[in-house]
C-alpha cells in the first residue's frame, strides 16, 4: 500500500487560499483524505459541500470538514492557511502581531491532534510566523515549515520561460530569502536546460537575460502579490497548487528540492527563510548550502536582518 492509500490532508482555513489549496489537492490527488478546518462554521461546511460535489471527477477519495478541530485528528501533514488578512490602516507589523495571535492559540491543539503530522505555514507574514511556529510547539527540527518561496519560484519560471518562449519546467531558478520584498532571484546559478541562463543568446546571437531584465524580471515577481491583490482581493489559485505540490513532496516522500521557510539553514540557521531544502516524509529533511555570487550573499545579508527585525516585532527572540 503506497503512503498515498493513507494519507491525511488538513487545511486550516477556509478562506481563498485554503480552499484553493484544498481544490488543487482534490483535483491532483495530493492525499486521499482533505480535511477542511474553520472556526466559521457556516463557510467551511459551505466549502465542503462544494467540494464534495465534484468528487466524482477528482482523484482523492474524499474531502470532509468543519468547525470542530476533530476533524483534523490523525493527519499526515497539516497546512496553515487560517488568519487575519491586512485591513486598510493595518501596517504588515499589526497583520503578523494578529496571525502570530491566532497561532499561538491554535497550533499546540492542533499538535494534540496530529502528534505526528508535518506542520506547514502558509499564513503572512510565512517566514515570521513559521519561526514562532518552532517557539509555540517543540517538534523535531524539519517536521514544521513554511511555503516560503515555493510560489515566488513558480512566478519567477514562468516569466524567464514565457521571454523566450521556452517551457517553465525546463527553467531553473529559485526566488529565496524573505517570502517579501527582500526576495531575490538565485540568477548566478539559473539554467535553461543546462545552459547557464545568462549565457542563453536569441536567434541574433545576443544575450537575452541582460542585468536590466533580469532587474525586471526580479521586480516583476517581488511585486506580483500587490498587483494581484490590487485587481481581485487576494491571490490565491497559484499558491494553492504550489501547496499542494509541496504537501506531495512530504506525502510521496519524494525527497524533492524546493524553496520552502525553514529554520536551520547555514544562511541564518536562528531564523525562518527559504533556501533550496530537500522535502520528503519527515518534512524538511536538510536545507541545503548555496553558491552565491556577491551581490546575491549582499541580497541575502539584507533579507536576514529583515527578517530579524519582524520576528523581533512581534516579541519573539531569534
Ligand atoms: P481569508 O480571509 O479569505 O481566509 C482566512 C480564513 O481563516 C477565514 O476563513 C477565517 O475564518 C479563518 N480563520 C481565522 N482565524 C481562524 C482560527 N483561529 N482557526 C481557524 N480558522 C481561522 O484569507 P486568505 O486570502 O485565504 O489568506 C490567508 C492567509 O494566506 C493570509 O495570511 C495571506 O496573506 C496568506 N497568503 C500566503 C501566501 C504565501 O505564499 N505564503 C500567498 C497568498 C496568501
Amino acid at each position: 500500500m503506497s503512503s498515498f492509500d493513507t494519507s491525511k490532508l488538513t487545511v486550516v482555513g477556509a478562506g481563498s487560499v485554503g480552499t484553493a489549496l484544498a481544490y488543487a489537492a482534490q483535483i491532483r490527488g495530493s492525499a486521499s483524505t482533505i480535511a477542511l478546518y474553520d472556526v466559521n462554521e457556516q463557510k467551511v461546511e459551505a466549502e465542503v459541500l462544494d467540494l464534495s460535489h465534484g468528487s466524482q471527477f477528482m482523484l482523492a477519495s474524499q474531502i470532509i470538514g468543519g468547525a470542530n478541530m476533530e476533524v483534523t485528528a490523525g493527519s499526515d501533514v497539516v497546512v496553515i492557511t487560517a488568519g487575519a488578512k491586512q485591513q486598510p490602516g493595518q501596517t504588515r507589523l499589526d497583520l503578523a502581531a494578529k496571525n502570530v495571535s491566532i497561532l499561538e492559540g491554535m497550533l499546540p491543539k492542533l499538535v494534540e491532534y496530529s502528534p505526528e503530522a508535518i506542520y506547514i505555514l502558509v499564513t503572512n507574514p510565512v517566514d515570521v510566523l513559521t519561526f514562532a511556529a518552532t517557539q509555540i510547539v517543540d517538534l523535531p527540527a524539519g517536521r514544521i515549515f513554511g511555503s516560503g518561496t515555493v510560489l515566488d519560484s513558480s512566478r519567477l519560471r514562468w516569466l524567464v520561460g514565457r521571454t523566450i518562449g521556452v517551457s517553465v519546467r525546463s527553467v531553473h531558478s529559485m526566488m529565496i530569502g524573505e517570502h517579501g520584498d527582500s526576495e531575490f532571484a538565485m540568477w548566478s546559478s539559473a539554467t535553461i536546460g543546462q545552459i547557464p541562463l545568462r549565457e542563453w543568446t536569441g536567434d541574433d546571437g545576443e544575450q537575452v537575460f541582460t542585468p536590466e531584465l533580469l532587474d525586471s524580471i526580479e521586480d516583476e515577481v517581488i511585486n506580483a502579490a500587490y498587483r494581484i491583490i490590487e485587481g481581485k482581493g487576494a491571490t490565491n489559485y497559484a499558491i494553492g497548487i504550489s501547496g499542494a505540490r509541496i504537501v506531495e513532496a512530504v506525502i510521496g516522500d519524494q525527497k524533492s528540492i524546493l524553496p520552502v521557510s525553514t529554520v536551520g539553514s547555514s544562511a541564518d540557521p536562528a531564523i525562518a527563510l527559504s533556501v533550496p531544502s530537500l522535502v520528503g516524509r519527515s518534512g524538511v529533511i536538510r536545507p541545503l548550502d548555496m553558491a552565491l555570487d556577491d551581490a546575491e550573499q549582499a541580497k541575502l545579508d539584507h533579507s536576514i536582518a529583515t527578517l530579524r527585525e519582524s520576528i523581533a516585532s512581534v516579541g519573539y527572540q531569534p
